[in-house]
């Protein structure tokens, strides 16, 4: 008996899904390999990571998402390496052969030659990473209510995020916006609305890639917030609880990294071309040169549009687009007996860019337009939850933003992951007690 054709997908992101849908009409077998059980809705990761919605509601089971295309078996493995040349992949000493292959591994943060200072300034790409910043954030909270030190107390309270793209603007938002409105009634000792939010950007311009008008705006909006943003400050060093921009320090127990990103490590295992990012230099089509069968999609691929020129941003909607147009070649070339037609080049469409300051508050670039404010903000909130994956989801994310529109709380308040708080000089228990009225 012959076997069926075999597509291996690399990675069940945006991309990876949209490719494994597009396949699902075909007579093949689809093997789905990821290294996490979900998959994750990275936009709203700084919710989590700000306490405003929980780790469950933006991810979902990756078996669940594909439960009815019985085509498509699921396996939570991380793929170490590819043999373009032998049409196989390696998930350690294991070996799996393809006919097809689809890699949508995606991105990691990026220190730029500084990895020492993850340990310091998390960034924020997985969940483990989100709750690693919530519990840092509301850790910072609970330890300035403990301590005595005035000193100290200010590092406490001061938050420092680097980056001034989608996710620092955002992180940076929120968290002016849980120490200015959501928590301040919830402590007695510390005005957390005093807190310092410090936005460190290395260019001229917040949100480099969208408008200046809509740059404008956000900065507009952050300060308003009371967000302090420095333009052109290009963080040079990273210590445990400080960050130097040349000579000038801030003191600051909260250091978020929100700088950059690039290409999985998997595009060094396969000897094509990469760029500065890792990104696998792809053909117009989506594939690596010199391997018809083998396609990279989403952020591991640096791809450009074929009309304008420019290149794809690495955002969900690039990644989506990709995956489909890879998806729908390979069924066009499953089900044609004949040579391959002439493959069409990809073609990116934008169909917007945002991005949200807070409650409330948000820029989008829309159809040549710049929208800002509460107009914006709608805007935001309705794209989010319509590509939410799973209707539980959407109806929870929906509920919550419902509920701290009403009542300005944050409901997913957790510290996990241990509490030994770090404070220089703590206050008399006795005394803190005195502080409730
Ligand atoms: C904090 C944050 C905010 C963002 N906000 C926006 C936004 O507002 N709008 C927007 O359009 N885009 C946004 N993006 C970018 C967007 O999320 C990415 O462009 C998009 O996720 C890329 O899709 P992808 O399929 O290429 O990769 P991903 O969605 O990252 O998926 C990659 C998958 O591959 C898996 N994987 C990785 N390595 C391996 C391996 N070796 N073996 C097996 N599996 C592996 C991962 O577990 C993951 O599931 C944001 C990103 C971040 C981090």
């Amino acid at each position: 008996m012959s076997r069926r054709p075999r597509v291996v997908v690399v990675g069940a992101g945006f991309g990876g899904l949209e490719a494994v849908r597009k396949l699902a009409q075909t007579d093949c077998e689809v093997l789905l390999l990821d290294a996490r059980n979900h998959h994750l809705f990275q936009p709203l990761l700084y919710q989590v990571a700000t306490a405003a919605l929980s780790p469950a509601d933006i991810a979902e089971p990756v078996r669940a998402i594909v439960r009815k295309q019985k085509n498509v078996q699921v396996l939570l493995r991380e793929v170490t390496s590819v043999d373009l040349a032998g049409q196989a992949i390696h998930v350690g000493a294991e070996e799996v052969a393809y006919d097809w292959l689809v890699l949508a591994a995606g991105a990691r943060t990026a220190y730029f030659g500084n990895d020492e200072w993850a340990r310091l300034a998390p960034g924020l790409k997985t969940i483990d990473d989100a709750i690693e910043i919530r519990r840092r954030v509301l850790m910072a909270f609970e330890e300035a209510e403990l301590e005595e030190d005035e000193e100290a107390r200010r590092a406490k309270l001061t938050f420092v995020v680097i980056g001034g793209g989608p996710t620092g603007v955002e992180m940076a938002g929120a968290l002016r916006e849980i120490a200015a409105m959501s928590i301040p009634e919830d402590f007695r000792r510390v005005d957390t609305k005093t807190a310092r939010v410090y936005l460190l950007e290395g260019g001229p311009r917040l949100l480099p890639t969208m408008s200046e008008e809509a740059s404008r705006r956000a900065l507009e909006q952050l300060e308003g917030l009371g967000v302090q943003v420095r333009l052109d400050t290009m963080v040079t060093e990273v210590d445990d609880g400080c960050v130097w921009v040349g000579d000038d320090s801030v003191a600051a127990a909260n250091i978020i990294w929100a700088a950059g990103v690039e290409a999985s490590d998997l595009t060094r295992t396969l000897g094509v071309d990469i760029d500065k990012q890792g990104r696998i230099e792809v053909e117009g089509d989506c594939s690596l040169p010199g391997y018809s069968r083998a396609f990279a999609v989403g952020d591991i691929a640096a791809q450009v549009d074929a009309a304008t020129g420019e290149p794809v941003p690495g955002v969900a909607q690039g990644a989506i687009q990709m995956g489909a147009f890879v998806g729908e070649i390979i069924a066009r070339e499953l089900s044609n007996a004949s040579p391959p037609p002439r493959r069409p080049a990809f073609r990116y469409r934008n169909k917007g860019e945002m991005a949200t300051i807070g409650r409330a508050r948000a820029v989008a670039d829309v159809g040549g337009r710049t929208f800002g404010g509460v107009l914006a903000w709608l805007l935001w909130s309705v794209v989010h939850v319509a590509f939410l994956v799973g209707f539980r989801n959407k109806l929870l994310v929906m509920v919550h933003w419902a509920w701290q529109w009403l009542v300005q709380s944050r409901g997913a308040r957790l510290i996990t992951g241990g509490f030994a708080p770090r404070v220089a000089d703590p206050v008399d228990l006795d005394e803190a007690a005195r502080s409730a009225d």
